[in-house]
């Protein structure tokens, strides 16, 4: 096995989480050792700066980098996100401290293409593809191997699996504790005997994990969108004829699922990466369906209705918020970086589409030219080339944020890369200064 040596660093940017119901005052706390070649100084830097000022998380305003010909105004929160650090750290420790031993992760870490390939360049191999088709047969695997579970989690069966087979996956777990609290809320939702309908993308490891760790207490059922929450409220109701439903959630819904018994008491979890104001909508209107359904009251609204909050993550909650807020500003254009196959990326990539034409790159390499960049679309799924995306303005201004599984390294590059196309821009270490 290839072991490349590296240097740690600490991560300080972890804060107390603006989400003060969460109770995870660890996050608060916990500093990850995270190679520095994930790192950037100038983010770093900014991020230290911001953090200095406002040490209480209230201010979601972009940080301007003014070059002068190009502006960028680089979001509040970006970047890697509790769950990510603590998997890249365990995995990284992992290799470090085992040489020989023949180490596997469940499936991609996290959802971040570099990140993968690194770990596969320090010898990692992955058992599975992200949709759960194996790659590596199970049965290839001896007590003796490591196998990473990612920060995503994973199913009560695969659990089993690796344990039938001796293999302590408890170790190198590095299932994101916000996604913990989703399953802790959802056996505290099957405890009063509702079922779960979950909110989230039905194929995302998140989700198969979170569906099978709450099938185990419950019935569950999958939504990924407003509209089958729409078509689910039509088999609550009764206006559609429960056999169909079978067919319409296939793959959706837990073992034994009885339409016509198993929708009269239900509660909302979500994927921990959607769009809140997804989350929300979707909650509202099932609330109102079951309201309306059973002509019930405030007060008698739990009979039916788990009335919980969502229980997206502070990473998602964060970023998201800081969308919002640097989309207040005027801007041409957006570049969102992040893997295309990131949940939480593809959300940030949705806000800024709605306002401004939004590039969704992977790597700065996707910034050809000042005249071409080849970016992915999400919606056909398919990487485009587009030409003349940056505008000849004076100054140009740009939004520049990343999702939760991508290394500030990146997000510097991309912003040097743009930068450079000026020749008559200030240098970073310029801008830098601006913001002491
Ligand atoms: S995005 Fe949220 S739930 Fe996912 S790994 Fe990061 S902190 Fe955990």
């Amino acid at each position: 096995m290839k072991i490349r040596k590296y240097t740690y660093v600490l991560s300080t940017h972890l804060q107390k989480s603006s989400q003060s119901a969460i109770p995870f005052i660890f996050a608060a706390m916990k500093q990850f050792d995270v190679p520095v070649f994930y790192r950037s100084a100038l983010i770093s830097a900014i991020k230290k700066n911001r953090k200095e000022k406002d040490k209480l998380k209230k201010d979601f305003t972009p940080t301007l980098l003014d070059f002068g010909p190009v502006q960028i105004y680089l979001a509040r929160h970006f970047g890697f996100c509790y769950g990510v650090e603590n998997a890249i750290e365990i995995a990284f420790k992992t290799v470090q401290e085992n040489p020989g031993k023949r180490i596997f992760l469940l499936s991609e870490m996290i959802h971040n293409p570099q990140v993968n390939a690194d770990l596969v360049e320090y010898g990692v191999q992955f058992l599975q593809d992200t949709r759960g088709k194996e790659l590596i047969p199970f049965e290839s695997l001896t007590k003796d191997d490591i196998v990473l579970i990612p920060a995503f989690g994973t199913t009560l069966d695969i659990e089993e699996k690796l344990t039938t087979i001796g293999i302590a996956i408890e170790k190198y777990n590095t299932t994101c504790p916000f996604v913990e609290k989703v399953w802790n809320r959802s056996a505290a939702i099957a405890k009063k005997n509702y079922t779960i309908i979950i909110h989230g993308k039905p194929s995302h490891e998140e989700t198969r994990a979170t569906f099978s760790h709450a099938a185990a207490n419950a019935p569950a059922v999958v939504v990924k969108d407003m509209k089958e929450a729409q078509r689910l409220a039509l088999y609550i109701t009764g206006q559609l004829n429960a056999d169909d439903f079978y067919k319409e959630f296939h793959n959706q819904y837990s073992r034994g699922f009885d339409v016509a018994r198993d929708l009269e008491r239900i509660g909302v979890v979500n994927q921990t990466t959607m769009l809140a104001s997804d989350t929300q909508a979707i909650a509202d209107y099932l609330k109102q369906v079951m309201i309306d359904r059973h002509q019930l009251s405030k007060e008698n609204l739990s009979d039916r209705f788990a009335d919980t909050r969502d229980t997206l993550c502070y990473a998602t909650n964060d970023n998201q918020t800081s969308v919002s807020a640097m989309l207040q500003t005027d801007a041409d254009l957006a570049i969102v970086v992040g893997g295309y196959n990131s949940s939480n990326t593809s959300h940030l990539v949705e806000l800024c589409e709605e306002l401004l034409p939004t590039y969704y790159i992977n790597s700065p390499d996707k910034i050809i030219s000042q005249k071409e960049i080849l970016h992915f679309n999400f919606h056909t799924q398919q990487e485009l080339l587009t030409s003349g995306y940056l505008l000849s303005k004076n100054p140009l201004k740009l939004l520049v944020t990343s999702g939760a599984s991508c290394p500030d390294i990146l997000v510097e590059k991309v912003i040097e890369r743009i930068a450079g196309f000026y020749g008559e821009a200030l240098s970073v270490d310029e801008v830098i200064q601006q913001l002491q």
